[in-house]
């Protein structure tokens, strides 16, 4: 997939970027490191990209969150579907961001325990010492006690 869509952390709108880019800055000018867990969508069809960037514009001007496509059914549990979305990545910090993005998406905030089934669905990490690591890093803030989101 040569690119994907991703939605800028301060200024909140969608743009297209290239995949294999390692960095991208917003015309708002938030620079910053790109994960591949942050890609809202992916495609190799540059038309298909500005299609999709123009919908989730529009969906997030009108106050909504932006929701892919869904090309698969996937997995009724919303904690296999956030574990099958970490999987395969190699890098516990895009693992552990990958996770978080994903907890927020199905559940809104979430808790350690939570967390806890997750990282047993993929067989690793303490959660606590998880979140500790993502609050420190910023990916992650405490909503209200013990309840969490991806930044
Ligand atoms: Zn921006």
């Amino acid at each position: 997939m040569k690119y994907g869509l991703v939605i800028c952390p301060s200024c909140g709108k969608a743009r297209g970027v290239e995949a294999a880019k390692k960095t991208s800055t917003c015309p708002c000018g938030r620079h910053g490191r790109l994960f591949k867990s942050q890609m809202k969508f992916r495609t190799d069809s540059p038309l298909e990209l500005a299609e999709m960037v123009a919908q989730a514009n529009s969906q997030l001007a009108g106050g909504k969150k932006f929701r892919r496509p869904r090309s698969s059914k996937g997995a009724k549990d919303p904690f296999a579907r956030v574990a099958k979305r970490a999987k395969g990545l190699h890098d516990p910090a895009e693992a552990a961001e990958a996770v978080v993005i994903a907890l927020t998406e199905e559940l809104g905030d979430f808790s350690v325990e939570d967390l806890r089934q997750v990282l047993l669905l993929l067989g690793k990490g303490s959660p606590d010492d998880m979140i500790s690591r993502l609050v420190d890093n910023n990916l992650v803030f405490e909503v209200s006690e013990g309840r969490y989101r991806s930044i």
